[in-house]
């Protein structure tokens, strides 16, 4: 017979084929677009199914209202936030909303408990017990918590971590490796106890737990990897919802949680491949990683030079290579960097540009950054495309790039860089590295790029300067 459930359950069908079209459009510039709107739409569908439900299920006013009140409200705050985000402060917010997943689990775990296990007493808890449900409830419930606060607290210090508010060095703990393995075991332990007894101190204990271990981890890793944690908290975020998924019997929960979770996942593999990390080095909370937290060496005097200078040298040059950076985001100066381009090219300069994956602050920051300016497809480059022609080209412009051209990544054990493969500039003839001062990288490392023989620095805002460029050239 039809009825509103299955007509509910039909439309959580159509939701998740638009969410798995909405990752397939993502994984391509071309289709990105479509993507996100098939993204859009099954979302809408999904809610509206949720709401139809809910009052097909005899919800009281009340909870009605509530549902669609706090729909209402977080739609606007989502609108709101999503128009006024700048594109560096993307990978922040969404450690934030990652940090409301995690924390949406735990309260529907808590939730789930207080409604079952605490509730249960003489027969129901017999009967369930006997059919084995009791236990996969509580199983559901644990695991459900502990992946949520792993990922909330986790989200919270990427938040802090990605907006300033606290410093990006790896926090080094004696023993971090065994605090987290032996976190780890006191989980399984408690999740066997609390299968056999569910009791309420129990969820307490893992909560606390789950919820330092979150924090830990992520403290625990330095900023030059801090691309791979966002992606990884992304994963987390999926299966904390997926284990909601399970305890609301949700199966769209289950399913777009698996998606997140699995994708996610793969993003931060191909990522931690791409940096020449171990993956699970990385999901581990930076085991096994002990280098120090960066040398204060003293590598000598820097040389400045004027934008005329630049000037000169980009006029007498065959072959000019960009590596763009964080700083060209902040300065806006990818206009002006865009222009420059275009002159140097009528002379007759072969200018490229050099683009680092976790250049910026975003997957593809600076590829989004070009083509914005409408820099030819054509001569931006993968790190891997370009790093074997530096040593043939005469000028290199880093223009407001820092650890990824850090060359102590390919050269010092000691730099918690060490093993990230990076643009090698400085075999170039000349390298002009655009910043405002001598201050080091998100990674919070000097970089030694700066003091070499053929490196000189042009000081000040990138966009400024590159206007400078323009008007001497
Ligand atoms: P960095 O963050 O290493 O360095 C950027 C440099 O830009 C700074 O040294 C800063 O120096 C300079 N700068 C800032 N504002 C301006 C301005 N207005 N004009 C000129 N220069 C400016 O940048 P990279 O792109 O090289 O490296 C990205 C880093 O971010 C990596 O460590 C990466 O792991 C991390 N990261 C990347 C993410 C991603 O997904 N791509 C996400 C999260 C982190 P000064 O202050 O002296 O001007």
């Amino acid at each position: 017979m039809f009825t509103v459930a299955t007509a509910a359950q039909s439309a959580y069908i159509v939701a998740a084929l638009l969410f798995i079209l909405a990752l397939a459009g993502l994984s391509k510039h071309e289709t990105a677009k479509a993507g996100n709107t098939f993204g859009i739409a099954g979302m809408a569908v999904a809610l509206a199914a949720t709401v139809v439900l809910a009052v097909d299920s005899d919800i009281e006013p009340l909870g009605l209202g509530l549902l669609v009140g706090a729909t209402a409200i977080g739609a606007a705050i989502g609108l709101w936030r999503a128009r006024v985000v700048e594109m560096t402060g993307m990978p922040e917010l969404i450690a934030l909303l990652h940090s409301f997943v995690g924390l949406a689990a735990v309260l529907v775990g808590w939730n789930g408990f207080l409604h079952v296990e605490n509730h249960l007493q003489g027969d129901a808890a017999v009967e369930l017990r006997a059919a084995d449900l009791l236990g996969i409830h509580s199983a559901e419930v644990f695991i459900g918590v502990f992946i949520g606060a792993v990922t909330f607290t986790g989200s919270v210090v990427a938040f802090l971590k990605l907006s300033a508010r606290i410093r990006s060095n790896p926090l080094m703990l004696p023993g971090k490796n065994i605090l987290n393995l032996g976190a780890l075991a006191v989980f399984v332990a408690l999740t066997v106890w609390f299968v056999v007894e569910p009791q309420l101190w129990l969820l307490i204990v893992v909560t606390a737990l789950a919820l330092l271990l979150g924090w830990h981890l992520v403290a625990s890793i330095g900023g030059g990897d801090m691309p791979v944690v966002v992606s990884m908290l992304n994963s987390y975020s999926g299966w904390a919802a997926a284990a909601s998924g399970f305890l609301l019997e949700n199966d769209l929960l289950i399913i777009t949680g698996a998606l997140v979770g699995s994708s996610g996942a793969y993003l931060s593999y191909i990522m931690c491949k791409a940096m020449n990390r171990s993956f699970i080095s990385v999901i581990a909370g930076g085991f096994g990683i002990e280098a120090g937290p960066g040398s204060d060496k003293d590598y000598g005097e820097h040389r400045e030079i004027t934008a005329e200078g630049v000037a000169e040298l980009l006029s007498g040059a065959d072959s000019v290579v960009i590596t763009p950076g964080y700083g060209m985001a902040v300065a806006q100066a990818q206009y002006g960097v865009a222009e420059l381009t275009r002159k140097l090219r009528d002379k007759g300069v072969d200018v490229r540009f050099g683009i680092h994956p976790v250049a910026g602050r975003l997957p593809g920051h600076m590829n989004v950054l070009l083509a914005e300016a409408k820099v030819p497809y054509d001569i931006v480059l993968e790190m891997d495309e370009i790093n074997d022609d530096f040593a043939n080209t005469t000028v290199v412009l880093v223009i407001g790039a820092n650890d990824t051209v850090n060359p102590a990544a390919a050269d010092d054990q000691d730099s918690p860089l060490s093993g990230m493969p990076v643009l090698t500039v400085w075999e170039a003839d000349n390298v002009v590295v655009f910043k405002r001062s001598m201050a080091s990288g998100y990674a919070g490392v000097q970089n030694p790029l700066f003091f070499r023989d053929n490196s000189a620095m042009l000081f000040g805002d990138a966009k400024d300067r590159v206007e400078d460029i323009l008007q001497a050239l």
